[in-house]
């Protein structure tokens, strides 16, 4: 059966590529053509000759997500990027420009079937199936691609996967995902630039953690079982003493903490009340916050803290040491909270 050439690690690749009896540095060529020149199709591969190109072509399939809709929030200069897969399922990854730095927001599922109660993704779409690693770094090439053509960025420095999905719900993609992010052969992305994202599904977060040394993120939204059982049911399994069980098992490096996300939802989350239960709960672990406003939606009945409740938040945190930024929120504009462009589009 063809195999997905983007699927496939880096000596997978070459394996196979010295099976077919190519030379050693036709691999060198290949990953040029593929993750430096963005050239997709075999065919358009002109350092190889018409044999080798029809070779490749009866051997792989070559499949980057095809890009049905980019969208420009007029707000923070975010695009919002629609793809259909190649089963006509609907991706969605957003593109956020920096002056330092561009990131990638990859979505690791075609829905979610975690059923966070604020979120458009596990509430509206449910669960499809997951993207296999090809389709998590199609994104990347796609977009990058794009924006090169569009003279938008000279390259993409980060990748969070924060888009839709579970990331430790579809562990073996993205573990080959983000081997291939890492690897200098390939996209050459250091550590330090990636960030995986959970709703804290476990046990299997700090061994992954600890195997590929990238930045983990917690949406941890709530400071305790109740409220966050109430509003994300994946507490029930996980709840948050086995949550800072696992976290306290990832070994960080000297400059390295946890991202621990917060939305914060007026007088649900967002009291000082709420903040010490938060400071109690992660007094062992070294964790920095960052407090994203809600972005309403109408799935359940909440509006966005006030930026003095906010701020007022921050400050407590940061009177107990901690690090806390608060986050612009990308792309609301534009249906950029996590699934809610899809969400319309299939509808
Ligand atoms: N499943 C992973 C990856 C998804 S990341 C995780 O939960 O971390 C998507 C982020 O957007 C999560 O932090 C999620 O909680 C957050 N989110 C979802 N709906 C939101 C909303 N309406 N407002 C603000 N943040 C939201």
């Amino acid at each position: 059966m063809k195999k997905n050439i983007l699927d496939l690690t880096f000596n997978e690749l070459k394996e196979l590529m010295l099976e077919f009896g190519f030379e050693k540095f036709r691999m060198t060529q290949l990953c040029d053509w593929i993750f430096k020149k963005h050239v997709f199709d075999f065919s358009k591969m002109t350092s190889f000759s018409k044999n080798m190109q029809v070779i490749l072509s009866d051997k792989f399939n070559f499949f980057v997500p095809q890009i049905e809709e980019v969208v420009k929030s007029e707000k923070d200069g975010s695009y919002k990027f629609l793809f259909k897969a190649f089963d006509g399922r609907l991706i969605e990854s957003i593109l956020m420009i920096a002056p330092s730095r561009t990131t990638l927001c990859v979505s690791c599922m075609v829905g979610c079937p975690l059923k966070c109660s604020f979120c458009a993704t596990g509430s509206e779409i449910g669960f499809v199936r997951k993207l296999d690693a090809g389709e998590i770094v199609g994104q990347f090439l796609a977009v990058e691609k794009y924006a090169l053509e569009h003279k938008l960025i000279e390259r993409i420095s980060n990748i969070v996967f924060m888009g839709m999905g579970e990331p430790f719900l579809n562990l073996d993609a993205v573990k080959r995902a983000v081997g291939n992010f890492l690897d200098e052969n390939l996209f050459g992305l250091s550590r330090s630039k990636i960030t995986v994202s959970t709703a804290g599904v476990g046990p299997g977060i700090a061994a992954f953690i600890n195997k590929f040394e990238v930045n983990l993120a917690v949406s941890l939204h709530f400071p305790n079982d109740k409220l966050r059982s109430e509003y994300m049911p994946v507490n029930k399994a996980f709840p948050l003493t086995k949550l800072v069980d696992e976290l306290q098992k990832i070994e960080l490096g000297k400059r390295d903490c946890i991202t621990i996300e917060y939305i914060m939802l007026a007088g649900i989350n967002d009291t000082m009340e709420h903040a010490k239960q938060l400071v109690k709960l992660l007094s062992t672990v070294k964790v920095k916050f960052n407090l994203i406003p809600y972005n309403p939606t109408t799935l359940i009945d909440a509006q966005p803290s006030s930026a003095k409740v906010i701020n007022d938040f921050a400050l407590f945190l940061k009177s107990k040491s901690f690090t806390v930024t608060v986050r612009r929120s990308h792309g609301v504009d534009i249906e950029g909270g996590c699934g809610q462009f899809a969400l319309k589009k299939s509808k």
